[in-house]
């Protein structure tokens, strides 16, 4: 039916009026209608005859990327333990931010967990991972950092753009981020380096994967880039267990399929192909790879018989040199509340410390009616549950019961300084061998005294900060903060579970290591040249791989997930381009 003049007109407009609408609003929206279908692991068949080029265990930061980018020439099944992020809007709302680490329900997308040092943390369960509870904060690694780990600058420079296109925005920058922004310049860490995602010293505004609106863009919108022919994806698959071919006659132990459970408890296998170059890629974070790898017979073997595991490879890496970047956080109370802000302005000085700030307490009308602290830490409010006491269980009985909090305790902002690297590590180890467990992590913050220093070195930083005029101007008064007052009441926060000292307003390495908190930056655990080699194939096994923050030995750049979505993309690529050659035209 031809349409008429007035019609073919009307549409015109309408597709013209979009186009402004599009182009006020930032970037086009990178469509999703090529997603494969999320299906849950249950309706995998038993003894299903498919096999696979690669499977992808963990459909999170690195994980997403490296199997859109596979499929696009080969057979991949992605199994992810979480659910879809998509409908969940814990998730996809950045007023929720708070309340979805704080979900701690056996099926909510943010696991926890507390560090043997006694900081309160959390990992990814849904798919997307860490892009789907994180901060949102987008910026590169330092090309410093890209030639340390050997890779192709030119490779690199393509994969960047390939993740930015999709899913990173510039944020409409906070009132509280503006002020972070004029008070670091004020306090002597410049220049201004404007809007970028590079890593350069001076200050900074970076990316962001929410757009205007406050919705979250993560990672498993990735998967669109993806072929949906050639991409299975299963949700609520728990890998417990890599199976390996250690025949006698073969030179190595080879991976050759995954064992997994579904929502419902039930039990799975999937397979590789027989195809030589055939692998297993394991993708399950820092926290998810090393303790894969034990449960599966890779680890110290002393170790692995203590849980009664099989060893298929003694290595007494796996697991080690766990390292968290520690940081510490200032609250600032303010004449009146700030508008909810996380991540937008970095600082970034030469001493290898890094300021930034988040501000004011969101959640959406559907979310439970009560105001959490930032980071799962209660302002003042699990001080109230004596140290030994503050488990995860005493959280979650405290968070229920706060429904009559006073809203002044949240009004606020914060400033935090993160330390680079960090050079201070330590080690994983399973409690127990079931896989939905967290293993034991232990990060040690600030043994090295380095770290310890700079920490000191970005307390003092931001004490300037918050003497600038612009700071100043929003104390109750308008005549300033007293320093004393605010680190005392960061102490009196209780935001970990490590005793507190008389010292901790006079002495700020007391202060440092007793208000140590988590900005969910931990990395390694699966080394290069201990775990892996250069090309993340794990050592002295055949058809194994590991792709994500856990071969990293210092976290990239101010902020990881730019980096670690980069590599997902940058490791596809480079996989195709060994397999095929030239001609992968990727
Ligand atoms: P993940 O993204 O965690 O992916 C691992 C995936 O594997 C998960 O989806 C998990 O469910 C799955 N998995 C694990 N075990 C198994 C198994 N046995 N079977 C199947 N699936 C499994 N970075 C920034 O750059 N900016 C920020 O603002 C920022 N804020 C953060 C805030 C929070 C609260 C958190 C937690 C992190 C933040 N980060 C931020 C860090 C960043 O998000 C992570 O470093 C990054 O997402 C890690 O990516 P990954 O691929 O190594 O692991």
């Amino acid at each position: 039916m031809a349409l008429s003049r007035g019609a073919v007109l009307f549409f015109k407009l309408l597709a013209c009026l979009l186009w402004l609408f599009e182009l006020s609003h930032g970037k086009k929206q990178f469509p999703l209608k090529n997603l494969p279908p999320l299906r849950k692991a249950s309706s995998y068949p038993t003894g299903c005859p498919a096999t696979y080029d690669y499977i992808v265990i963990g459909g999170g930061t690195a994980g997403c990327p490296l199997a859109a980018t596979l499929s696009l020439k080969y057979k991949v099944l992605l199994l992810e333990r979480g659910g879809s992020p998509y409908g969940n809007r814990n998730v996809s709302y950045m007023e929720n931010f708070h309340i979805g680490l704080l979900n701690m329900a056996p099926d909510s997308a943010a696991q926890a967990f507390i560090s043997t040092d006694g900081v309160i943390n959390a990992r990814a369960r849904v798919l997307g991972g860490g892009t789907c509870i994180n901060a949102g904060f987008y910026s590169r690694a330092s090309s410093s950092f890209i030639q340390q780990v050997g890779w192709d600058e030119e490779l690199v420079n393509k994969s960047f753009p390939w993740v930015e296109e999709k899913i990173v925005q510039w944020p409409k920058i906070a009132p509280w981020q503006a002020a972070l922004r004029d008070g670091l310049l004020q306090a002597g860490v410049a220049p201004f380096n404007g809007y970028t995602y590079d890593h350069v010293s001076g200050t900074k505004v970076g990316g962001t994967i929410f757009d205007e609106t406050g919705y979250r863009h993560t990672a498993a919108d990735l998967l669109a880039a993806g072929d949906p022919n050639n991409l299975r994806v299963l949700l609520h698959a728990s890998v417990h267990r890599i199976v390996f071919d250690s025949r006698q006659g073969c030179l190595k132990p080879r991976a050759i399929g995954v064992q997994f459970t579904d929502e419902n408890g039930g039990h799975h296998q999937a397979f590789l192909n027989n195809k030589k170059d055939s692998e297993i890629i394991v993708s399950a974070g820092a926290i998810g790879t090393p303790q894969l790898l034990l449960l599966s017979g890779i680890g110290p073997k002393n170790h692995l018989k203590s849980h009664n595991i099989p060893v298929v490879l003694h290595n007494k890496y796996v697991g080690k040199g766990m390292a968290d970047n520690p940081m510490n956080s200032i609250f600032i109370p303010t004449r009146s509340p700030p508008r909810q802000s996380l991540i937008e302005t970095v600082g970034i000085t030469e001493e290898g410390v890094f300021i930034e700030a988040s501000s004011g307490f969101g959640q959406s009308s559907e979310s439970v009616h009560c105001h959490h602290g930032i980071m799962s830490a209660e302002i003042g409010q699990l001080s109230t549950i004596p140290p030994k006491q503050r488990t995860l269980e005493a959280a979650q009985k405290y968070t229920q019961n706060k429904l009559n909090l006073p809203k002044e305790v949240f009004h606020g902002g914060f400033i935090l300084e993160k330390i680079d690297g960090p050079l201070s590590t330590g080690h994983l180890v399973l409690t127990d061998t079931d896989v939905r467990n967290n293993p034991a992590v232990t990060f040690n913050y600030f043994s090295h005294p380095q770290d310890l220093n700079r920490c000191v070195y970005g307390i003092k930083t931001i004490e300037r900060i918050l003497k600038t005029n612009r700071f100043s101007e929003l104390s109750a008064d308008g005549t300033g903060f007293s320093m004393e007052r605010v680190l005392n009441m960061s102490v009196q926060a209780n935001v970990n579970l490590i005793p507190k000292h008389t010292n901790d307003t006079e002495s700020l390495e007391q202060f440092c290591k007793d208000t140590v908190i988590t900005i969910w930056h931990y990395h390694g655990g699966c080394h290069v040249g201990k775990v892996v080699d250069q090309h993340y194939r794990v050592l002295g096994v055949s058809g194994l791989r590991v792709v994500d923050g856990s071969i990293f030995s210092r976290s990239p750049g101010t902020n990881p997930q730019a980096t670690v979505m980069m590599m997902g993309r940058y490791m596809g690529v480079k996989i195709l381009r060994e397999r095929l050659g030239r001609a992968a035209g990727v």
